[in-house]
């Protein structure tokens, strides 16, 4: 109980903000597509606040509330500083009672099936994106640290050539680097399918285990899983053993573009392209790096084209395409009609959804960045 109450308060801190201007309607991609008030931050949070302080909700917010695709545009415009992403979990976890039983199994059988490597491995084999192509660099002889580098649950499998690239990259640079074995999922599958206990199970395994490793600097390259890491304080109580701990983890964890922005990568090997570079919204509005991506390609003689309406979501949105097929495939045909704009040679990406998301509709190769500086 005890729990409730003390999210409420934060939830209640949170909706006080909100001075219902409607300025986060303009940048939120599921109320220009739906044109519905309920489908908008701003409706979203009057569903939240509806059903936190009355009990008041029914299966239709619960649908308005899965049709969110927790982008954090709204975020990112909201002049008042409105924290709806952690409002939005805590509705939703509210909400979750009403959920049909049908759709609970399916959210249940989804997440089970993307977070346990038994199941998922043999299916993403299939549709691996790219097999290791880069071959293993040797160390520098000057070891200037050592780096935990976070594997993720799908990436390995589906792209593998993604964290070999970044091995590399790092060790050309002198780092020594460890790596997380598959299995250590952040937890962001689980949190935003309704598996709320589950995902701290997960969370708490990976800071025991992860603070054990040591490492100066943990490093994502899968900006889903970067900010679910960094927001992992924001899931524990402050009396809690495992917030302090859980601070130390967010505070050592870094993109790896924040990691290389201040390293001389003149010594790298460039694969020289015409691209085009989607940056996901878990980088520029999760986590707050807009545009230091394409700074860094910038330093490095790339030209990435500018692309129309680069704040809004391609409808990856983690398993949001599963369950919203029809947005998240208007969504997918929208960002790739401005990605392909300039007629780009290879597309970019920082994440592995996206990634796979965009993959899926051209036949233009969509890599991760980083893959450009591994030749
Ligand atoms: S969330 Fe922010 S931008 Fe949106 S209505 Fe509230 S105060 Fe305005
Ligand atoms: S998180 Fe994205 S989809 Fe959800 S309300 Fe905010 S802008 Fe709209």
């Amino acid at each position: 109980m005890q729990t409730i109450d003390i999210k409420n308060l934060k939830a209640d801190e949170i909706i006080r903000k909100c001075v219902h201007c409607g300025f986060c309607l303009a940048t939120c991609p599921t109320y220009q597509l739906l044109g519905d008030e309920l489908d908008s931050p701003r409706g979203r949070i009057y569903l939240v606040k509806s059903a936190l302080e009355n009990n008041d909700f029914s299966s239709v917010s619960i649908t308005h509330l899965d049709r969110c695709l927790t982008c954090r545009s709204c975020e990112t415009t909201c002049p008042s500083g409105v924290e709806y992403g952690q409002l939005l979990d805590i509705g939703r976890e509210f909400v979750e009672q009403k959920r049909p039983l049908w759709q609970k199994i399916m959210r249940f059988g989804v997440r089970k099936f993307l977070t346990t490597p038994l199941f998922f491995n043999p299916i993403g084999l299939i549709f691996q994106h790219s097999k290791t192509i880069s071959k293993p660099s040797k160390i520098s002889t000057k070891i200037s640290g050592k780096v935990l580098l976070l594997g993720g649950c799908v990436q390995p499998i589906l792209a593998p050539n993604i964290n070999n690239s970044i091995k590399n990259i790092l060790a050309k640079l002198g780092f020594e680097t460890i790596e997380t074995p598959q299995k250590q999922c952040c937890g962001a599958l689980d949190q935003h399918l309704s598996g709320g206990r589950e995902a701290l199970k997960k969370v708490k395994t990976n800071i025991d285990s992860w603070l054990k490793a040591d490492a100066e600097v943990i490093i994502s390259s899968a900006s889903g899983c970067g900010v679910m890491v960094k927001d992992y304080p924001n899931l524990f109580e402050k009396a809690d053993e495992y917030y302090k701990k859980a601070q130390l983890v967010a505070s050592k964890t870094q993109d790896i573009s924040e990691f290389l922005a201040d390293k001389d990568l003149r010594k790298l090997q460039l694969k020289k392209a015409n691209i085009s570079y989607h940056e996901p919204c878990t980088l520029q509005h999760g986590q707050r790096l807009g545009g230091l991506v394409a700074t860094i390609l910038k330093d490095l003689g790339y030209n990435p084209a500018s692309v129309k309406d680069a704040h809004l979501c391609c409808g990856s949105a983690g398993s949001y395409s599963i369950f919203q097929p029809k947005l998240a495939k208007q969504l997918q045909i929208n960002k790739l009609k401005n990605l392909q704009a300039s007629s780009p040679e290879v597309i970019v990406t920082a994440n592995i959804g996206c990634l796979m998301h965009l993959q899926n509709a051209t036949k233009t190769p969509v890599k991760h960045w980083v893959e450009l500086l591994d030749n």
